[in-house]
Parts: structure tokens; sequence; C-alpha cells
């Protein structure tokens, strides 16, 4: 039985602070989310080939609630872009955007909020209800799956992702504190936890012991094939891996991040190389379901984590 893999790609838009949004908009429609630099677009459309070439699949968790603030033109032309790449959409959410919107959700709300878990589970649920609306306006089919920004919730998200029919969470990080999805022991695989199908992100110790989450620009490609391998032997179901529809860029989003899109690309290859070992899925996937037996912590040798290391240094270079 191969492995099977969940590429997952947070797409989401940043207009670097909170003032001046409107006009900021265009501009951070062009790099967040369509990756545009100099050199070519490196975001959605970047993105969507590689996958494309190398007959991958993927899912792209859309963060819908700046269309409150921008309208649902930019929404629905992201939602189509990736549905016309033949890759699926599910639902991610910022909260940060709650306070900005033209017509309140909260009235009472005239402060950023950064989680979800900053909400009621009342709040929370219409939150998750709107931003499904949202995203179904933009033409998204059924939704099955949630991520929170920042990996930020709790369990009164879990018991809100069941009162709006979403039945899979993938915001359990035990890496990240912005997570309150406190679970002792913590889980490696997916287990059903209060009534919905807790789908972790993959977390690793890397070769000089700290810990890492298998995200494309907190790896070395060493590292990423490690743990492929190291969960291959394992008998592990599945890996869940991250990165966004701007992770290909540079961290002030003005070109490309040559390290990266290289890291990208040779992943990808390996993955369909290997297909025989390593299947990609998505959240619709029967072979996603809850895991039986005994999982420990995945880990790599010190030769990838140096080489990454390595890599970080040179990227820092100007
Ligand atoms: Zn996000």
């Amino acid at each position: 039985m191969s492995l099977s893999i969940l590429i997952t790609v947070d797409t989401e838009l940043w207009c670097n602070g909170w003032k001046s949004l409107d006009a900021c908009f265009p501009d951070a429609l062009k790099k967040y989310i369509y990756g545009k630099t100099p050199s070519g677009e490196y975001g959605l459309p970047f993105l969507l080939r590689v996958l494309k070439d190398n007959e991958l699949k993927a899912t792209f968790f859309v963060e819908p609630l700046f269309a409150l603030r921008f309208g649902p033109d930019s929404l629905a032309e992201i939602v189509g872009t990736i549905l016309d790449a033949g890759q699926s959409v599910e639902l991610h959410l910022h909260t940060e955007w709650v306070d900005e919107a033209k017509l309140p959700l909260f009235p009472e709300v005239n402060e950023k909020r950064q989680h979800i878990r900053y909400f009621s589970y009342d709040e929370q649920v219409v939150l998750l209800d709107k931003a499904s609306e949202l995203l179904r306006l933009a033409g998204a089919p059924k939704l099955h799956a949630f991520r929170a920004g920042n990996f930020g919730a709790n369990f009164d998200t879990l018991r809100a992702l069941s009162t709006s029919n979403i039945g899979i969470d993938s915001s359990y990080n035990s890496n990240q504190p912005a997570c309150e999805i406190d679970l002792n022991p913590p889980i490696y695989q997916a287990e059903i936890v209060r009534d919905i199908l807790e789908v972790p992100m993959t977390i690793f110790r890397d070769g000089i012991g700290r810990q890492r989450p298998m995200q494309i620009t907190a790896c070395s490609l060493g590292e990423l094939i490690a743990i492929l391998n190291h969960a291959f032997q394992e008998k592990w179901q599945h890996l869940v891996l991250l990165t966004h529809s701007a992770e290909m860029l540079n961290d002030s989003k003005t070109r490309k991040s040559s390290v990266v899109v290289g890291r990208f690309v040779k992943f990808c290859e390996y993955l369909s190389k290997n297909n025989e070992r390593f299947t990609t899925i998505d959240f619709r996937s029967p072979r996603l379901r809850p895991v039986d037996g005994e999982f420990s912590q995945l880990h790599c040798g010190a030769l990838p984590t140096l080489t990454r290391l390595v890599e970080q240094a040179w990227g820092r270079l100007p």
C-alpha cells in the first residue's frame, strides 16, 4: 500500500499592514495569489502547472474573508483558476479580516482578532457558515475540510465545524503555540477528535533535534525526501505537506526564491517518479480515514538538515 500525501496550499493575501487597504489590494492580489515577479508568475499559475506536469493532486485551502472587504470577483477568479486546473478547494480562514468587512459580521468587533479561537463557539459557527457561503458563491463545490489561519483553532472550532457540516479539520499542529487543540499524547495520523476527522500537520524532528513542520520553505529537499521514506518504512498512512500561494517568492515578495522554486519542483518530480510508493490525494479521498496503531514522531539524519542550514544562510545573503 502506498503512502498518501496531502499537498496543501494555504491560499491567502495580505496588504502589508491594515492602512490603505483598498489602494494596496490590486498589488496584494498580484503578489500573494499570482506570485507576480519581474521574471514571471510564481504563485497559483506556477504551482498548478508543476502539479499538472507531475500528475499530482493538491488541496488549496482558500481564505475567502478578504472578499467581505473587496467584493466577490477576485475570490471567484481564484476558485475558478484552481478548479479549472483540476485541483480541489477547501476552506482556510483568517479572522484578521473580520473587522475590515464593509458590512460588519459582528458590529461589536472593531479590533484585530488574529485567531478563530478568540471567537466564541456561536461566533465560530457564523464565521464558518459565512466563509463557506463566500466560497460556494465563488463556485466552489461542497467543502470537506478546514484549516484555521495560523493553526489558531481550539476545541470549539471542532464543534463549530461539526455544526457547519465540515467533517475534516487540518488545524492540529503540535509545533504551533497558536493551536489550542491540545491533545495529550499528540497525534501523528488521522483520528476522530470531537466528531471531526483530525488530520494533523506533519511535524518531524530534524537532524539537530528540533521540531520542524513539513513545509516547503522550512525543509531542505533532503529532509522532505527523508521524511517521506521514513513514513513509508514505518507504515504511516498519510503525510500533510504545507505551502502557501506566495511561498515561492522571497520574504519581501519582490522576486522568486530560486532555492524554494527548485525544491518544490524537485519534490514534485520525486513524488511522480516514485508513485508506486507515494500517492497524492485530496481531502475527498476514501483513503483518508482514522488510522489505528501506535506511531511516534518521524525524524531525519543530520546531513539533510545541514544542507538546509547552508541553503538558508545562502538565501539570507543579499
Ligand atoms: Zn493562512
